[in-house]
């Protein structure tokens, strides 16, 4: 399972990242106090298929939407509902493709208008928390190095790292080996190889690492109702520095959206 992907499976998974990281602009757009997270859900429903692919994330283990919504205390999983956003809201986007028989997966927390201080510190240092784990997945280190780049910098902000849900190998299915913690020892886990294509995903808690799960079965929670952050590229491991096959630039410059 550990074999790195040939240069035509990556150049099918870009084309997978280009396409959920267009599709997390379009809902960003959209993100606004009043939205509905169902209505969210239905701009990035339509312009998956508009592209011709399909939302890989619609039934999968009986997921009951395209796209997890997971609104401040939810860390990830969130379902799509009747809930309107309102003014100070963070609510994790997380989507996936699947196109030619390979999969995209990436995820990005929006502030809904304004947000305090301490939810800005954490989407901030979140996001930077997934750049340092990009940082890390170079070939000839190991899984361990992005688990360890990721929790050394979210703990020294005092945040807590969830350990129950994890990075992953990304491919023809969505979820391949291998897992990709965000903690862990440098040095340790399964050798990353050139060519290896993973999805690195922090989920970033506020206060306590601990979260729950809710009565549906999906919904991840954390413990203390202390809002929590989520932020997920796809990237090809590489000798020297990753390359990404999903992105934030169409969020990030694009005026229009609050982020
Ligand atoms: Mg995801
Ligand atoms: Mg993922």
């Amino acid at each position: 399972m550990l074999r790195p992907k040939t240069q035509e499976e990556i150049e099918l998974l870009r084309i997978n990242g280009e396409l959920v990281s267009k599709t997390l602009a379009e809902v960003g757009k959209n993100v606004a106090p009043g939205v509905s997270t169902k209505q969210l859900d239905r701009v990035a429903e339509t312009f998956i298929r508009d592209h011709g692919a399909v939302p890989n994330f619609l039934g999968y283990d009986g997921f009951p939407a395209s796209i997890c919504t997971s609104v401040n205390d939810v860390v990830v999983h969130g379902f799509p509902s009747d809930y309107i956003l309102r003014e100070g809201d963070i609510v994790s986007v997380d989507l996936g493709t699947l196109y030619k028989g390979y999969n995209g997966d990436s995820a990005y927390t929006f502030p809904v208008g304004e947000v305090s201080a301490e939810v800005r510190k954490l989407l901030d240092v979140t996001k930077e928390s997934l750049y340092r784990g990009i940082a890390a997945a170079v070939a000839g280190n190991r899984v361990g190095d992005i688990g360890h780049a990721v929790q050394s910098y979210a703990e020294s902000f005092g945040f807590g790292v969830v350990r129950e849900l994890e990075g992953h190998g990304i491919g023809t299915d969505m979820h391949e080996d291998p897992g990709v913690p965000n903690y862990g020892r440098q040095g340790h886990g399964p050798k990353l190889v050139d060519g290896m294509v993973i999805c690195i995903e922090p989920m970033i808690n506020a206060g306590n690492r601990g979260v729950y799960l809710a009565k549906n079965g999906w919904a991840v929670h954390t413990s203390d109702h202390k809002p929590a952050a989520h932020y997920e590229l796809t990237v090809v491991v590489r000798h020297g520095k990753a390359e990404q096959l999903s992105t934030f630039d169409y969020i990030e410059k694009d005026p229009s959206i609050n982020f």
